[in-house]
């Protein structure tokens, strides 16, 4: 079995569920990999189940919203904004 690793989105601890309880569910017979401190997950996969963790642990982590990284933003457009606004004057 194949180590899943972290959340890509909050580094919590990542669980494997397989849908083999209810048979009436639509979902029955599937399994996925979630997070259960932010509800990410990964597809849901049906049959030999091949490449499951492999989705949970090559997902991407969204680009970060955290205060630095918009600041950083912020200051680059505002750069390009007087790298333009001086070029324009230059003209
Ligand atoms: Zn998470």
């Amino acid at each position: 079995m194949i180590d899943l690793k972290p959340c890509p989105f909050c580094g919590g601890r990542a669980e494997r569920i397989d849908l083999d309880e209810d048979e009436t569910d639509p979902n029955y017979g599937g399994s996925f990999i979630y997070c259960p401190d932010c509800l990410a997950s990964s597809k849901l996969i049906f049959g030999e189940k091949v490449g499951l963790e492999e989705a949970w642990n090559n997902r991407k982590a969204a680009p970060s919203t955290e205060p630095e990284a918009i600041r950083e933003a912020l200051q680059k457009i505002s750069l390009i904004r007087a790298y333009e606004t001086k070029w324009m004057r230059i003209r």
